[in-house]
């Protein structure tokens, strides 16, 4: 994370264990490797904020993201002794609630929807308050001669008639959208699509196309690498229609995500250790040994591994993990480059949104609400965002009067417990790996908004994929995600235009 002032923070310093608590770590490994497979719980003294930490379990759960939190929850309902390891020095994983200018910011994931049933329900399981966005009282969008200005209205009845032809078919190819591979037939020749390609055959005039890319560029990072399919998924669980889709980024929890991940662990009370990196995951005699990079071991009769694929990389599996899963975290799900940055803009003060297109320093920036700063992504490596001068340059390439006072950067990529944003799968990944991958290997699960059936990449598939790792039911597609007829839906496709878009 940098600050204005240039500075850099990590969201998560590397902290030295005490020589307290290394001592008591270094006990706890002794005994496992004394005792081996089958331990008794010995209870341990608690270390600072960390909850009591025994030495054997039945589950370990690995990241105390939602994913996580979700897992360690409905095991302890089912009667399991869960330890969480969490690496960082806080619970939420990629999101995060924090603070800049003394303003309550979200530095990750941050808007849920109706339409998103698991995170749903789980906010008013904890009766979290919902606030909406005000939105915007005016819209700037790129021509090919600069920006030009819209009223909200004008301007997305414009982008749901660019967006509805690119996922003709999608009711057809997803007609279930939480199980993906209900028309396996259809989306395995579809799956090696990246979004450019699908900008290529619909062949848009260039003033429509940059329209598209600061969608397609934020979220593909760029057009180029994203898969279609994904982003034709979010389109299918929106309800095939762009009301739905353009929709989705409008509610927050009033409290912040960290107090629905606060709610969750209390609820749960599983074992914690936070600022426990796992390095390494070992299956021997039975049961699963995890040990630290501190050097702490500890057992169980399963391991959960709800990290980011990205870093599975990173974390000696023994035996070494499938091929599939070596694939998976060497091409990467969670997107590269995506940076989320908060900016005190002293003008303009109106809520607005800007959309750029791809190549842009910001693809998308916006004030949602009265005095509330601005929030904005990047994907251009070449930003220098450790420059105020740099980064009030690039927001004056959209807004040229722009004043900055100050700004915050997330960079969830140089996060070495995050390497990446938000999944976003790539061509082929969906059918070549994401069932692997969700398959147990022994005695390890995983979980994660990345291998998510339904909502990857968003907080749901957080939640979703943490309660069946659990053995916990899912939510069935509520009647806010069927088809809907309303507004700008898409009418079913012509058989033609699925041939002409996997090459028959
Ligand atoms: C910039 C950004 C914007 C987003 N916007 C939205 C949004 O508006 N709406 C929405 O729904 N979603 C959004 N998301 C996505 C959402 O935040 C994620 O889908 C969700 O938080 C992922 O949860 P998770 O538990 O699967 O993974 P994570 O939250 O990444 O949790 C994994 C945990 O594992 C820990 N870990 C990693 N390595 C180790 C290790 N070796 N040992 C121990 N622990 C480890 C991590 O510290 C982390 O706590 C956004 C994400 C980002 C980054």
């Amino acid at each position: 994370m940098f600050n204005g002032n240039g500075k850099t923070n990590r969201s998560t310093p590397r902290h030295a264990a005490s020589r307290r608590s290394a001592l008591k770590l270094g006990g706890l490994a002794i005994a496992g490797t004394a005792l081996g497979a089958g331990l008794p719980a010995l209870a341990e003294a608690t270390d600072g904020a960390d909850y009591t930490v025994r030495q054997s379990y039945d589950t370990i759960v690995v990241g105390a993201g939602l994913a996580g939190l979700i897992a360690a929850r409905e095991l302890r309902a089912k009667g399991r002794r869960v330890l969480v390891l969490e690496a960082r020095d806080r619970i939420g994983g990629r999101t995060w609630t924090d603070t800049f200018n003394d303003y309550q910011i979200e530095r990750g994931g941050a808007w849920v929807d109706p339409k998103q049933p698991h995170i749903w329900r789980e906010i008013s399981r904890y009766g979290l308050k919902i606030v909406a966005d005000a939105g915007p009282e005016r819209v700037l969008m790129p021509t090919t001669s600069g920006f030009a200005e819209y009223d909200p209205v004008t301007a997305y009845t414009r982008q749901g008639e660019l967006f509805t032809p690119f996922f003709e078919g999608s009711q057809e190819y997803f007609p279930k959208p939480y199980a993906p591979f209900t028309r396996e037939d259809l989306i395995t020749p579809l799956d090696r699509l990246s979004l450019r390609d699908r900008l290529d055959q619909l062949a848009y005039a260039p003033e429509d196309e940059i329209r598209m890319t600061s969608t397609t560029g934020l979220y593909g990072a760029p057009t180029s690498r994203g898969s279609l399919l994904e982003l034709a998924q979010w389109w299918a669980l929106s309800g095939w229609n762009y009301e739905g889709f353009a929709g989705i980024n409008t509610y927050r929890m009033e409290q912040g995500t960290a107090a629905l991940a606060n709610a969750i662990l209390a609820d749960g009370k599983p074992d914690l250790k936070l600022k426990s990196p796992v390095a390494s995951v070992t299956q021997q005699n039975g049961q699963v040994k995890v040990v630290t990079r501190a050097g702490a071991a500890y057992w169980a009769a399963e391991v959960v591994m709800a990290v980011p694929v990205n870093v599975w990389k990173k974390i000696t599996f023994s035996p070494v993990l499938p091929q599939a899963y070596r694939d998976a975290t060497t091409q990467g799900y969670g997107v590269p480059r995506q940076k989320k940055v908060w900016l005190d803009l002293a003008t303009p003060t109106d809520r607005f949104i800007a959309e750029a297109p791809e190549g842009h320093p910001f693809v998308i920036m916006g004030r949602m609400n009265e005095n509330a700063p601005v929030v904005a992504f990047t994907i251009d490596t070449t930003l220098n965002l450790a420059s105020h001068a740099a980064v009030e340059a690039a927001v004056r390439k959209i807004l040229p009067s722009a004043t900055l006072r100050s700004y915050t950067v997330c960079d969830w990529q140089a996060d070495e417990f995050s390497l990446g944003g938000p999944a976003y799968r790539q061509p082929n990944q969906l059918t070549k790996l994401h069932r692997a991958i969700n398959q147990p290997f022994g005695k390890v699960k995983f979980c994660g908004d990345d291998i998510a059936l339904g909502w990857a990449g968003y907080m749901d598939g957080a939640i979703e994929s943490g309660l069946r790792v659990a053995g916990s039911p899912t939510l069935s597609p509520s009647p806010a995600i069927a088809p809907s007829t309303r507004g700008l839906a898409v009418p079913n496709a012509d058989p033609k235009i699925y041939r002409s878009m996997v090459g028959l």
